[in-house]
């Protein structure tokens, strides 16, 4: 690209919060034929809030959300946040956990109160051996709801399950229609269960989901896509996401994400609206016609 159709796009960039790192972020982002996105936090506002608290009846409902937010005040998972934020709301007093152990792409696990408190996903209730009994149903129930289903387990035994749900951000749905009009497919990428992506997938009309993907697969996801021949966006805010946001052909960083995220990206939105994504393939688009 000539030194001045650079500066062009780099300043159409810039005027909407678009930061082009270089010159071969701009030319890449003329080229990108699939983009990945990821869901919490990308595609909806990652502020999670808990919307249902389901309990085996083993425990009363307010003891049950006492051990679990112990752990999760442990931990740093945007999901984990929603549980401590809803048991204060509740006034419930604290509890201290010991031991606390964080299992990634699954959950975490922690002493609490002489008990041995597990919560995160199935799978990390599988891996610990624990049936989830009758509350099964309602982790499905409230996945095909678009919910994401913390699962707990106390002292061996399926204790409840809890529902939030992450709203989508305003423009997602805009976004995914504007890049299916470049001709750019759309793939979602997350850790997060098959039936509560799907749900959102289709609501934004989303060709593709790849579902419980452990963070360190997302970036082999990426390599299979390019290993296909085709030029790949990866859309992401998390730690999580930085390996596949350096995996990618173009890495492309949510501006309210992590400093990982975006000391790893090639483009940040700063506005974090995934409408700048199209807005940054068609700047990038123009730059290259003008070399020409
Ligand atoms: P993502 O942010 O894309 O959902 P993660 O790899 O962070 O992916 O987590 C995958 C899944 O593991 C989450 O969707 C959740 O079900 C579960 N999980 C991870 N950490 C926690 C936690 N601290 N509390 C509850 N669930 C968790
Ligand atoms: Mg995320």
């Amino acid at each position: 690209a000539t030194p001045t159709a650079i500066m062009v796009g780099t300043g159409l960039g810039a005027e909407r919060g678009v930061l082009f790192k270089n010159a071969m972020a701009l030319e890449t982002s003329a080229r990108v034929d699939v983009v990945v996105m990821d869901k919490t936090g990308t595609l909806t506002k990652g502020e999670p809030e808990v919307t249902d608290v389901v309990t085996g009846g083993a425990l009363p409902e307010e003891e049950f959300l006492r051990l679990v937010a112990a752990v999760e005040r442990e931990s740093e998972h945007p999901l984990a946040a929603a549980i401590v934020r809803h048991a204060d709301d509740l006034g419930l007093a604290p509890m201290a956990a010991s031991g606390f152990e964080n299992v990634p792409g699954h959950g975490a696990v922690a002493e609490v109160g002489g008990r041995r408190v597990v919560v995160g996903n199935r799978r990390l209730l599988e891996r610990e051996g624990v049936a989830p009994g009758t509350l099964a149903s309602r982790r499905q129930e409230l996945a095909e709801g678009g919910r994401t289903a913390v699962m707990v387990a106390v002292d061996g035994a399926a204790a409840g399950v809890i529902g939030i749900a992450d709203a989508v951000r305003d423009t997602s749905s805009a976004a995914v229609a504007a890049l299916h009009e470049l001709g750019v497919e759309v793939v979602m990428l997350t850790g997060d269960n098959a039936a509560t992506a799907e749900r959102i997938a289709r609501r934004l009309g989303i060709d593709t989901v790849v579902a419980e993907v452990l963070p360190e697969e997302k970036a082999a996801k990426i390599a299979e896509l390019r290993a296909g021949g085709r030029r790949v966006a990866m859309v992401g805010d998390g730690v999580n996401d930085a390996p596949a946001l350096a995996q990618a052909d173009l890495g492309i960083a949510i501006g309210a994400g992590t400093d990982v995220a975006i000391e790893t990206a090639d483009v940040v939105l700063m506005r974090s609206d995934p409408l700048d994504v199209p807005a940054a393939l068609r700047i990038g688009r123009g730059t290259l016609r003008k070399m020409r």
